[in-house]
């Protein structure tokens, strides 16, 4: 389970993010290998479907292959330029904000947390938030 701030370019300071690291900690014990993961740049986080698609937000359509050149792209330029455009209609977009199947996304501060048992509930996902201070996703990777 990773839980990262909805908006890939959010960087709480620290307090706030050991906060909500001790927090995660607190709810899911059960849960290991517990890591507080902190990045300058963007990190993409891809959910269970590992192989799972990717469409464009604007017309639908499959840019499966196109991500893996602009996620290659982005760690040899500048990681922090999200935006882009799309192949198919040439629309400019971030690459967070494509539509993707299943949750995956950037963040630059993440909590990963191993077999935490249960997905959060909605109160305390508003924990999470409250101690974050920034509104956050979970994304539940396989490993
Ligand atoms: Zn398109």
């Amino acid at each position: 389970m990773i839980v990262t701030t909805s908006d890939p370019l959010a960087m709480p300071p620290e307090e706030r993010r050991i906060a909500a690291f001790n927090l995660l900690c607190e709810l899911r014990p059960e849960g290991w290998n517990e890591e507080l993961l902190v990045s300058d740049t963007p990190v993409f986080f891809s959910g269970v479907e590992a192989a799972g698609s990717v469409y464009c937000p604007f017309c639908g359509t499959e840019i499966d292959d196109w991500l893996s050149r602009e996620l290659c792209r982005l760690e040899e330029s500048d990681p922090s330029m999200l935006t882009t455009v799309t192949p198919c209609c040439n629309r400019q977009t971030s690459l967070n904000d494509l539509d993707y199947d299943g949750e995956q996304g950037f963040g630059c501060v993440a909590i990963e947390l191993w077999n935490p048992g249960d997905d959060l509930e909605p109160a305390e996902l508003q924990q999470l938030e409250a101690a974050l201070g920034v509104p956050v996703r979970v994304i539940w990777q396989r490993i």
